[in-house]
């Protein structure tokens, strides 16, 4: 694979598997756009990862920033090819527990944050009549989770609007397709109980924890001209946990 050229922006890609997933595609000669919540940490980021990143501060939860975010993209790179929503946050309790702002918190950042971008990326792709788009969801959102209601509900919301959106701007040359990690080592699962960590690894038949860089390498595929003919697709990336 080579993305010499290509534009690609992963939000929430100070850490874990968004910043897995844009020293990928910087190692694949891709120009790479650091998107997360603090700028002294998206460009601390970018120069670790060589001189194709660049930072831009962006909260996906704001209008403002990802219009500034997009305008500033286009003007240092003149297209975007790939956007990468990942950008994502838990905040579990069961549901009878879950009070509104852990509900609004978690569906405004997982799900309401993706559209936004996603409709300002599609717009700079349909006139370039060609792009990528790749979400981020969850297993959690293809079978649910105790404790995770909240979660589910955002990834599970993903799924539907990646299919919706890759009915929409398939016309225009742009492919729309999801990812579904399952247990990720990363900062996210690290907070997790030992139990919880157990119980969840002794039903992943390839009895491993995921990496970043599984994940990574899910999307790469997905933004790769290998995925041309391939949109509205869901890939489970869990060590065969949800196989049917
Ligand atoms: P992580 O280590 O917690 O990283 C998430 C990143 O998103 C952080 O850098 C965080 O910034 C940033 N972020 C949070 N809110 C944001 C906002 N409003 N705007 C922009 N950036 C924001 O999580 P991860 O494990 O790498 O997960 C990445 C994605 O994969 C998420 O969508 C997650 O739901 C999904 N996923 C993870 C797993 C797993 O096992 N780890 C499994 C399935 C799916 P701060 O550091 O400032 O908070």
């Amino acid at each position: 694979m080579d993305f010499t050229d290509k534009t690609v922006v992963v939000t929430g890609s100070a850490r874990g598997i968004g910043r897995s997933i844009a020293e990928s595609f910087a190692a694949l000669n891709a120009n790479v756009v650091i998107c997360d919540l603090d700028q002294q940490q998206v460009e601390a980021v970018a120069a670790e990862i060589g001189a194709r990143a660049v930072g831009f501060k962006a909260d996906v939860t704001s209008v403002a920033d990802l219009e500034q975010l997009f305008e500033k993209v286009v003007e240092k790179f003149g297209r975007v090819d790939v956007l990468v929503n990942n950008a994502g946050i838990t905040r579990d309790t069961l549901m009878i527990r879950m009070n509104e702002k852990d509900w609004d918190t978690v569906l405004d950042i997982n799900l309401k944050g993706s559209f936004l971008a996603t409709k300002l990326a599609a717009k700079i792709m349909m006139k370039q009549r060609s792009g990528r788009i790749i979400s981020i969801s969850s297993v959690v959102g293809l079978t649910g989770n105790a404790g995770q209601a909240n979660y589910a509900a955002s990834k599970a919301g993903l799924i539907g609007f990646t299919k919706s959106a890759a009915k929409e701007l398939a016309a225009r040359g742009i492919t729309v397709n999801a990812v579904a990690p399952g247990f990720i080592q990363t900062e996210m699962t690290e907070a997790m109980p030992d139990a919880a960590k157990e119980a969840f690894l002794v039903q992943v038949p390839l009895k491993r924890p995921g990496t970043p860089q599984d994940v990574a390498s899910a999307v790469l595929f997905f933004a790769s001209d290998a995925a041309s003919y391939v949109t509205g697709q869901v890939l489970a990336v869990d060590g065969g946990l949800t196989m049917q």
